[in-house]
């Protein structure tokens, strides 16, 4: 039957007309190879984009995270500091003229 010669070509997940050359470590799904990346080595079971997306921006997000929080900590302390200043400036100024 032809039917069952189509059942055993592993389709990509992602495009159905193209065949899977390997599968995604994480998500255990089949991928052709624009869909896999070997983040890890031609060795090593490749990833699919979105799991390396997510694998990477995990990370890259809690490193960056952390330090965005005290970039902008600092930065409202500073803008805080300004607006105070200007605030208090306005009733100098204006009792001036
Ligand atoms: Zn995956
Ligand atoms: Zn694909």
């Amino acid at each position: 039957m032809q039917d069952t010669a189509m059942a055993e070509t592993t389709q990509c997940d992602k495009h159905l007309f193209e065949d899977a050359t390997g599968m995604c470590r994480t998500c255990r799904r089949p991928f052709c190879a624009d869909c896999l990346v070997y983040a890890h080595g031609p060795d090593k079971a490749p990833l699919c984009v979105p799991c390396a997306l997510q694998a990477s921006g995990v990370r890259s997000t809690v490193s960056k995270g952390r330090r965005g929080r005290g970039m902008s900590g600092r930065l409202l302390a500073s803008v805080a500091a300004t607006a105070a200043t200007a605030v208090l400036a306005i009733p100098v100024l204006s009792a001036i003229h």
